[in-house]
Order: C-alpha cells, then sequence, then structure tokens
C-alpha cells in the first residue's frame, strides 16, 4: 500500500532528524521538498529521488506528491522543523480533505524551530507561551495585530517565526511598539539565526534594541515575558519555584 509521509527534519543538524523520519524517508521512492531543506537530507538518502522546489511552491508539491500516491509510489515531503508547525503537513492534508481522497498518511514529528532556538538561548519557554508568525502571504496583517495584542496583555512568552522577508520589514517594528506598551524595554528577547545549521547566531537582546540586530528568513525572535531576565548566556523565564520554595 503507498503511503504519504509528512516528515518534520528539525532544524537542520542531521543528529536532531527523529530515526522514525529517517526511517520513513528511506522508505519512499520519492522525496520531495523546498530546495533549501531537501539539501539537509541529501546525505542521508542518497539513493531516493529527490524533487526540489520554491519554497512558495507548496501547492504544487502537495498536488504532485498526491498524484504520485495515487499512481502507487511512496513519497514523503519534508519540512524543516515540525511538519505540523508553518509547514507541508497543513496544505497536504487540507487539499486530501477538500477532494476527500483515500490516502494513508503518517505524520513524524521534528524539533520545531522554537524548541532549537530555546535550547540555545536557555530556559526561555518554562512558562506558558505562544507562537505568532509574522508571515502575511496566507494571513492578514490585521489578523497578526491581533494576535500580538493578545499575546503582549495576557503576559506570554512570544516565539516569532517568519519576524522579516526581503519585502515584510515594517510587521517586526509594530510587534515590538505592541510588546512595549505592557512590557518594559529591557525585557530580555532572544534572536536566533541559523540554529543548528551552517551560520548559526544566537544574541540576547532587549525590546528596546533588538531590531539593530540583523534578521531574516532564517532567524526566529522570542520576547521573555514579564519576569524573564538574562543571566550570563541565558535567558531564563521562571518557572515561580521562588513563590513555594527558597532557591
Ligand atoms: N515548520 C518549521 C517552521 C517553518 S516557518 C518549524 O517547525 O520550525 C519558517 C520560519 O521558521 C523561519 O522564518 C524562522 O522563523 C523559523 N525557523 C525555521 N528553522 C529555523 C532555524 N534553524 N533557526 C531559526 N529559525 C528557524
Amino acid at each position: 500500500m503507498p503511503k504519504l509521509y509528512l516528515v518534520g527534519i528539525g532544524p537542520g543538524s542531521t543528529e536532531l532528524i527523529a530515526p522514525m523520519a529517517v526511517r520513513a524517508l528511506e522508505n519512499s521512492d520519492i522525496i520531495m521538498g523546498y530546495e533549501k531543506y531537501t539539501e539537509l537530507i541529501e546525505k542521508l538518502v542518497r539513493s531516493r529521488s529527490i524533487e526540489s522546489g520554491p519554497v512558495t511552491g507548496e501547492l504544487e508539491r502537495a498536488k504532485k506528491a498526491i498524484e504520485y500516491v495515487l499512481e502507487g509510489k511512496t513519497v514523503a515531503i519534508i519540512s524543516s522543523g515540525d511538519s505540523g508547525i508553518y509547514g507541508m503537513a497543513g496544505i497536504v492534508i487540507e487539499f486530501i480533505a477538500a477532494h476527500h481522497y483515500d490516502i494513508d498518511i503518517q505524520i513524524v514529528p521534528g524539533i520545531t524551530a522554537l524548541n532549537s532556538a530555546g535550547s540555545l538561548l536557555g530556559v526561555p519557554f518554562m512558562n506558558d507561551f505562544c507562537s505568532i508568525s509574522l508571515s502575511d502571504r496566507l494571513t492578514p496583517e490585521n489578523d497578526i495585530i491581533k494576535r500580538i495584542e493578545a499575546a503582549a496583555k495576557g503576559d506570554f512568552v512570544t516565539a516569532l517565526y517568519n519576524p522579516v522577508s526581503s519585502r515584510r520589514t515594517e510587521l517586526i517594528k509594530k510587534a515590538r511598539e505592541i510588546m512595549l506598551k505592557y512590557r518594559d524595554t529591557d525585557t530580555p528577547v532572544g534572536i536566533v539565526r541559523n540554529a543548528y545549521r551552517d551560520g548559526q547566531e544566537v544574541s540576547i537582546s532587549t525590546l528596546g534594541n533588538f531590531l539593530d540586530i540583523p534578521m531574516d528568513m532564517f532567524t526566529i525572535v522570542i520576547i521573555g515575558n514579564s519576569g524573564t531576565y538574562k543571566y550570563g548566556k541565558y535567558m531564563i523565564t521562571p518557572r515561580n519555584y521562588t513563590n513555594k520554595y527558597e532557591l
């Protein structure tokens, strides 16, 4: 029975790909994905047929993968991080649901950018957090702003995926302004670029100053809550042990 695997390959390092994901790739006749990510797994699966495409080609890729599966081939579509978090699993399953295809699917989880960045920054996510993508390609800007406002007001530690693109550089400035209505200018902000990949850069700045740090589409921004502090190279969001114990 042919199968469609939706595989998260983690942040980039082959050491952070789950063995279950590697097995799914090995079982596949064809592996499909955005070219940046197929490059990352080429070493692992040299003998497989790999089809790379542009980052915005996700609908075409989903349709093509489904066609292959209906022809009897087993296909893996890869996403960076987790396939179910701003990844390819969404469009594929929506498309299958819309057309009522009977296809055997397996989603293999991956380590999402938020986990990877968190581990490099210390313990920023030790209390309640949320993630917001600043990409307005599929979500209207007003909805994004509404969610930033809610996150700020609720004092959630906030991970911002897709903070900037070559075309979209203003929304991150608006996000900062909104956060500053509720949080101090010295609230720690972690900026991680290319986590666990070549060119990794990790910085801890503040809500006041973090826009000085270069960001691109391989960067994630982590804004601390009102209790987050910096200790050496760590960003610490307290779990509130001190309410109960003396440390
Ligand atoms: N499915 C992916 C997210 C895809 S959206 C996941 O679960 O991680 C793409 C965004 O993810 C990027 O703009 C960036 O904000 C973030 N991202 C993905 N990989 C990253 C990495 N290695 N380092 C830092 N940010 C990363």
